[in-house]
């Protein structure tokens, strides 16, 4: 990491340079020298990114918790992990699940002084858990090799250089906003502007003065594509921005749409999750295709199988498999579960209970995780997120999720779970809409209103408590 006096990070007012980010972290690990985990309380904060670098120099494995979880999920991480250590920000409010915890507060003073040798690349580094969308959140061991690699193949991706300037307004506790949005400008010497709380105000605001680049959650963007059309400082802020990237969970192609109508950015979006990091981006240079996530990172070998497991060739954008991957951008195990960690592997691939079609140009497109959204009636097998993609166009749908639910006849029927934008559209309509746009197989049978999905902290809709 380099030593200068130019802007590392800043979060809200408060930043640090890179100068100071060196000073800060290489004095706490010094405290953190002969530790074997610490665990980070990842408020978005300076002194979050402070604690992981720390425990990056020191190397020891950090394992970074959301500040809003829950007593049970706690009890099961803290069990699960074992820290030996909590670093937190000054004064915050550490629940009573950590109080057997020593904690540590995290200062942003002090000299660097003498470091470590650099530990060895497959040493754990971070300990991240999963976002728990379809069962318990499992420890993932990733190693600094795993990081390394997908930063410095993100770098090739979109072009990422040192003037970049990263805003984002994620959490800090997963991949997306702690390996792509903090440790990546690190790495590539560049900054990162934390929103702290997302709004497309302060998103504007921090675009319109130095941010490059946005990371962002498809809930952002489609905060952002409700808004931009009235909102010309937010259209402009846009405009001017380098590149804005989209993961974690399907952009809906309806609001990619809406945003380049509105600002002519093409929003890029990247495939990854937390025991692979990143697999596959639309590439800054490349061409855009709404609705797919690129094509396969550099290093990063990707293949779609079928059930039986076959590798299948195929590249004309309809057959649909299931995505194995491999490559040094992957985990080294799960945390204590040597058999989920078996299971998980096909011959040294990943399996990563993703089902794509990939077209003529290698760019592949997310049908949905094999789990929960692939349904099957009536002998077909549909996605749910073509069905998704279609609701939302239809003018009275302002959020859409689709799940299977058993059928006598049919094996699986198509549940629409729609959150109407204003009067609820009549439900006939949204089956007719979804026909017309589609077939008519992939029409739901049913349609329930809501008045929001649920969602988890990183805006995923949780399918399990939609009973999907
Ligand atoms: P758990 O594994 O605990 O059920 P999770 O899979 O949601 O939770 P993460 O590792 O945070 O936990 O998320 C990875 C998943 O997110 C991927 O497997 C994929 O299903 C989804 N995902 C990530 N990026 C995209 C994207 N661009 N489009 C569609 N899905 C995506
Ligand atoms: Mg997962």
């Amino acid at each position: 990491m380099k030593r200068s006096d130019t802007m590392a990070l800043r979060f809200g007012e408060r930043d640090l340079t890179y100068r100071e980010l060196a000073d800060a972290a290489g004095a706490l690990a010094r405290r953190l020298d002969g530790l074997n985990r610490v665990a980070v309380w990842a408020t978005p904060s300076l002194e979050t990114s402070v604690a992981v670098v720390a425990a990056l120099l020191a190397g020891v494995p950090a394992v970074p918790l959301n500040p809003k979880i829950g007593e049970r999920e706690l009890a099961h991480i803290v069990s699960d992990s074992r820290p030996e250590l909590v670093l937190a920000e000054p004064g915050a409010q550490l629940p009573a699940g950590l109080r057997g915890v020593r904690a540590e507060e995290v200062g942003l003073g002090g000299s660097a002084g003498e470091l470590p040798p650099e530990p060895d690349g497959e040493a754990p580094a971070l300990i991240v858990y999963t976002s728990g969308t379809t069962g318990a959140p499992k420890g993932v061991v990733l190693p600094r090799r795993a990081i390394a690699s997908t930063l410095d193949a993100l770098e090739d991706a979109w072009q990422w250089t040192e003037q970049d300037v990263v805003v984002h307004g994620l959490p800090l506790f997963h991949v997306h906003g702690l390996i792509l949005g903090v440790l990546g400008p690190l790495r590539r010497g560049g900054a990162v502007r934390h929103l702290g709380k997302f709004s497309t105000d302060a998103l504007a605001k921090a675009l319109s003065e130095d941010g490059t680049m946005m990371f962002g959650v498809p809930t952002m963007y489609h905060r952002i594509a409700e808004e931009v059309g009235d909102d010309p400082a937010l259209a402009d802020a846009l405009r001017g921005a380098r590149l804005l990237v989209s993961g974690s969970a399907a952009l809906p192609v309806h609001d990619h749409q809406r945003i380049a109508a509105a600002t002519g950015q093409q929003v890029v979006e990247r495939y990854g999750m937390s025991e692979t990091l990143m697999n596959t981006s639309v590439r800054a240079d490349g061409e855009r295709k709404p609705g797919t996530v690129g094509v396969p990172l550099r290093g990063v070998e990707l293949r779609l199988v079928d059930e039986a497991g076959t590798p299948i060739e195929t590249s004309d954008g309809e057959t649909v498999g299931e995505i194995q991957v491999r490559g040094p951008n992957l985990f080294s195990e799960y945390l204590n579960r040597p058999d989920a960690t078996a299971e998980a592997f096909d011959d040294g691939w990943f399996r990563t209970g993703d089902m794509a079609t990939r077209d003529a140009d290698g760019y592949l497109k997310i049908v949905g995780r094999k789990s929960t959204d692939i349904i099957k009636s009536g002998g077909y097998k549909i996605g749910a997120g073509e069905i998704e993609n279609a609701l939302l166009e239809h003018p009275g749908v302002a959020e859409a999720a689709v799940t299977g639910e058993s059928d006598d006849d049919l094996g699986e029927r198509i549940v629409a779970w729609v959150v109407p934008a204003g009067d609820p559209p009549a439900e006939q309509d949204l089956v007719d809409h979804v026909a017309r746009l589609l077939t008519p197989h992939k029409r739901p049978r049913v349609v329930r209103y809501l008045d929001a999905l649920p969602r988890n902290d990183m805006g995923k809709v949780m399918k399990r408590a939609l009973g999907g």
